[in-house]
């Protein structure tokens, strides 16, 4: 198998976290989701960092590039991310998308695949407004479309679940907003490197995975 170096793009609510779990498990890579990164920093409330974030995240506006890039560098520099990543999340503006380009081509690597998930308005509201996050292990559910065992706890360690507090949907417009202004630069620069690969993220979970695991394998990235 090839070095499997993805990135999943996407709206939020396209399912950016849903296909990035399901690729990890299966391909035994890390899935890097940036928006986990912060929430993890934001639960020690008395850090400094966790102060300076806070109201980036809670607001859905973006967290500076400085403090972005240097915690996805140190991420990616994790031994169990030599053989594969992907990430969630990341790159979210132009200048992020080059820096990690620089920071790979600096350590011989390359991203292989770039998956962007496309969703409607209507279904990124409902998909949001439904999402319930576990505390404890960051796993994602929601309440009409993959509902946990028992309400309110997660099946996979027993943690709480919460709803986000930028899934509201003000703070929805202003992401996709954000989301909008961003997303042309950086198709524009994965579109000239060739790999990437549009999916309609409106599609059923299951279906999307499929047409992301037959691109691997057309590309010759994983076997049959
Ligand atoms: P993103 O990471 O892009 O913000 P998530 O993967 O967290 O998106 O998905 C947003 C919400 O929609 C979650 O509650 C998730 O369980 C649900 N979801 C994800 N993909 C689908 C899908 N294809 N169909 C229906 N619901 C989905
Ligand atoms: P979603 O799953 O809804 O797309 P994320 O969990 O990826 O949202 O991100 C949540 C918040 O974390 C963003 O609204 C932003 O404040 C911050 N964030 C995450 N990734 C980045 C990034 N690469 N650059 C800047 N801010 C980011
Ligand atoms: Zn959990």
């Amino acid at each position: 198998m090839n070095h499997l170096n993805l990135i999943i793009l996407g709206p939020p609510g396209a399912g950016k976290g849903t296909q990035a779990d399901l690729i990890a498990r299966k391909y035994k890579i890390p899935h890097i989701s940036t928006g986990d990164m912060f929430r993890e920093v934001l639960k020690d409330e008395g850090s400094e960092l966790a102060r300076d974030l806070r109201e980036y995240v809670e607001k859905g506006e973006l967290v500076p590039d400085e403090i972005v890039l240097k915690m996805v560098k140190m991420r990616l520099e994790h031994d169990d991310a030599q053989s594969g990543f992907i990430l969630d999340g990341f790159p979210r503006t132009l200048e992020q998308a080059k820096h990690l380009d620089d920071s790979l081509i600096q350590i011989g690597k390359n991203i292989n695949l770039v998956i962007y998930l496309e969703a409607s308005f209507n279904i990124i509201l409902e998909r949001l407004a439904g999402r319930r996050v576990c505390l404890h292990c960051s796993a994602n559910y929601h309440i009409k479309y993959s509902s946990p065992k028992e309400e309110g706890v997660c099946d996979r360690c027993g943690g709480e679940l919460y709803q986000r507090e930028d899934d509201k949907e003000a703070t929805i417009r202003r992401r996709v907003e954000i989301y909008l202004e961003q997303i042309e630069g950086i198709i524009g620069f994965y579109n000239q490197k060739e790999c990437l690969l549009k999916i309609s993220g409106d599609l059923d979970a299951g279906d999307v995975f499929k047409l992301v695991e037959s691109q691997l394998v057309k590309s010759n990235i994983i076997g049959n």
